[in-house]
């Protein structure tokens, strides 16, 4: 296959045309069941109504006006999400790794602000902040650095889910910990239970920010609108993306406290952050997970879900763990798994796989009782194939 496309991603042989909720149609006429979405994107499933109408009257409208100006939609939107996550102010941006780029900027500001000439950040192993300098910089996966030294510095990286190894840290140059509340490219990780509350009350004695990186568990797809709501913590900062838009671009980055008045008027920006198009596409989406109660919904069908797995493949051999939150689902295996990926395609089933060992469901917050049960009795009979050919 021969393409003008830099080969950055390992594609699969297929191409969608058009999708319905959970179901995406390829060329040939051929339905899957999306239990990727997309990576986190489509919680609501393809071509929405409510977001799809949000769009085209939009568009009809106004665009983009750029940020030198008031935007109505914008305000709305950044009012929406303070309302539901106790935060102050936000900043609009187009994607994960730009939201976290302003988390890291206004860390950087807050140490400066502090008297700290080289601010330094607390990052996990294991983690993912995205693919720009700053962000690959931050994430914990040696494959994704490799090739692109010299890195951004100022990053201190301490094992995920250890309270203690945070406590441990004894430098004057620390100002901030970034952290996701479930590890999402690093393999469905769930830390420790009280883990974010420990984090939480250890940065507020030491006046550090606690910055949660909720690009993928953002948004309902753990069971509650944002991920740390399962542990009463309020961040300082927090990073959205993904699914807050659906599938339109739209990034932001959002601050409380002293950590809201580190961005001022030239020390940051984007042409396209929070333009109307991608704020209408937000706002249906929050009217959309609110109104229905998707949040719960993710809840409910992530137990169902865990249920169904863990009656089938629990205890077999070579299945290590199967843990979720939400809608976020890991099945551990023991060896490596990513033929799995195609086994299903060819079944009309999109999964992922990630940290080599990994089956990642992402299902949309929309999927149908029948539907989920639909993913678990063809996902089960895929990998207990591949554990049997495996041997
Ligand atoms: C996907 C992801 C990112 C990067 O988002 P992009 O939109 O691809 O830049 C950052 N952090 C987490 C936790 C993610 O899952």
């Amino acid at each position: 296959m021969t393409s003008n496309i830099m080969p950055t991603y390992a594609r699969q042989p297929v191409t969608f045309t058009h999708g319905e909720g959970a179901w995406l149609f390829d060329t040939e006429g051929k339905r899957y069941l999306d239990a990727v979405s997309g990576v986190a994107v489509c919680s609501l499933g393809h071509a929405h109504p409510a977001v799809a109408k949000a769009l085209c009257d939009q568009a009809g409208r106004l665009v983009h006006c750029s940020n030198l100006y008031r935007i109505g939609l914008q305000e709305d939107l950044a009012k929406q999400l303070c309302d539901l996550s106790g935060m102050d102010n936000a900043f609009f941006c187009n994607s994960g790794a730009e939201a976290n780029e302003a988390a890291l900027k206004i860390a950087r500001r807050y140490g400066h602000h502090r008297g700290i000439d080289t601010p330094k950040i607390v990052v996990m192993e294991g983690s993912f902040h995205g693919r720009t300098l700053a962000t690959l910089s931050a994430t914990g996966n040696p494959k994704v650095q490799e090739g692109f030294a010299p890195l951004v510095g100022g990053f201190v990286r301490l094992p995920y889910g250890d309270a203690e190894a945070v406590a441990a840290v004894d430098d004057p140059d620390v100002v901030a910990v970034l952290v996701e509340p479930v590890q999402g490219e690093g393999g469905v990780r769930i830390p420790p239970d009280d883990y974010l509350a420990r984090l939480k009350s250890l940065c507020e004695r030491r006046g550090w920010l606690l910055m949660l990186d909720e690009v993928q568990t953002g948004m309902g797809r753990t069971g509650r609108m944002f991920g740390h709501q399962h542990t009463g913590v309020t961040p300082d900062v927090m990073a959205l993306a993904k699914a807050l838009g659906n599938g339109v671009p739209i990034g932001a980055c959002l601050a409380r406290g002293v950590a809201a008045e580190m961005l001022t008027a030239g020390k940051h920006g984007s042409t396209f952050g929070g333009n109307p198009l991608a704020c209408a596409a937000a706002l249906a989406v929050i009217d959309t997970l609110t109104r229905q109660s998707l949040a719960q919904r993710a809840e409910i069908l992530g137990q169902r879900l865990l249920d169904g797995f863990r009656t089938r493949l629990s205890g077999r051999p070579g299945v290590i763990e199967i843990r979720g939150l939400g809608l976020m689902i890991g099945l551990e295996l023991e060896r490596p798994c990513t033929r799995l990926v195609g086994m299903a395609l060819e079944q009309g089933l999109l999964i992922n796989v990630t940290a080599e060992r990994t089956v990642r469901l992402l299902p949309p917050l929309i999927l149908t009782d029948a539907q989920a049960d639909d993913l678990v009795e063809r996902l089960c009979s895929l990998v207990e194939a591949h554990l049997d050919a495996a041997g």
